[in-house]
């Protein structure tokens, strides 16, 4: 076995260099596994239904006013609530075990409604800028001003009450990534109230301030998905950070017995990490102690990055 001494000399150099930077990357990691917790799923959940009541009430009111800002932000509304679902998936695919037609288990059904929301987000933005236009061309008048305006407000309620919900607990559980879809809530109360500048411009007889708030809307929600799609697409092609290897390189040099980290690759199965690393060790171990030195590695790492849900480990002789 290995004693203390024995890290600091495996310790590479360009690692050590980046130790800061890995230790902020392994929080970024237990930032997203607390996303799976008790409470961060009781905020997703509160949040999807005060943002669907918001978009429900609002959408009523389209249809009596036929304002083209108002259907903006409602289907906005919606398109963000509906954003939570990948989420939900994954907690309740948590419960299926891997079997042996789905060997790496089900997390890529994450992944794959991901797609499915990315395409309803930018299909629905694009529903609204072609309306919009539409509108512009073909003006009609908007009725029930002041039911409009209200059902704005109700909008910026509506996200403003999931933001300061979204901010308490994820500042509670320490979840960047809630944090910061707290303040895309907050914004998106803000464009809401921007739906009652469309009412304030037909009020002094410029109607088409109401499409133009509505072609608003759709640059927002196609930028949304746009920004999802992103992030979709890059987990589907392997794309980790590189921060996220040197915190793994970092967490395994720090186990017993492991000499240095020769290689190490990681991909997302939906939001759990697969991890692939060859590392080296004393030669001449016995097969026990070679075991016993895997499973402490593996053992190691999972409880530390919590994120991990799988390590394939390959040993190599440190001699050779
Ligand atoms: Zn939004």
């Amino acid at each position: 076995m290995q004693s203390f001494s024995d890290i600091e000399e495996a310790d590479n150099v360009e690692l050590a260099n980046s130790s800061i930077a890995a230790k902020n990357a392994g929080i970024e990691a237990l930032n997203q596994y607390a996303l799976t917790s008790e409470s961060g799923i009781m905020a997703t959940e509160w949040s999807v239904i005060i943002l669907t009541l918001t978009a429900v009430i609002q959408f009523v009111v389209v249809s009596l006013s036929g304002s083209m800002a108002l259907l903006g932000d409602s289907i906005h509304n919606f398109s963000d609530a509906l954003s939570a679902l990948p989420l939900w998936l994954a907690f309740f695919l948590q419960k299926l075990q891997p079997d042996k037609r789905f060997s790496h288990g089900f997390g890529r059904f994450e992944d794959l409604a991901g797609i499915f929301i990315v395409a309803s987000i930018i299909l629905s933005g694009l529903v609204v800028g072609f309306e919009s236009i539409m509108r512009l061309l073909h003006p009609e008048k908007v009725h029930h001003l002041p039911a409009v305006m209200m059902a704005a407000f109700i909008g910026f309620l509506g996200n403003e009450a999931v933001a300061l919900f979204r901010l308490k607990i994820g500042k509670e559980i320490g979840s960047a990534a809630l944090v910061a879809d707290g303040y895309h809530a907050r914004l998106d109360g803000l464009t809401s109230l921007s739906v009652m500048v469309g009412c304030v411009g037909i009020w002094f007889g410029y109607p088409q301030t109401d499409p133009l708030v509505g072609l608003l809307m759709s640059a927002l929600t196609l930028w949304a998905g746009w920004e999802l799609a992103g992030t979709i697409v890059k987990r589907l092609v392997d794309e980790v950070d590189p921060q996220l290897l040197n915190a793994i390189s970092q967490t395994a040099l720090q186990q017993p017995g492991i000499r240095g980290v020769k290689s190490v690759k990681a991909r997302f199965s939906g939001h759990r990490l697969r991890v692939e690393i060859v590392v080296s060790v004393d030669g001449g171990l016995s097969v026990d102690t070679a075991q016993k030195t895997s499973d402490s590695l593996r053992a190691g790492l999972t409880s530390s990055m919590p994120v991990i849900e799988h390590v394939a480990i390959e040993l190599a002789a440190k001699d050779l």
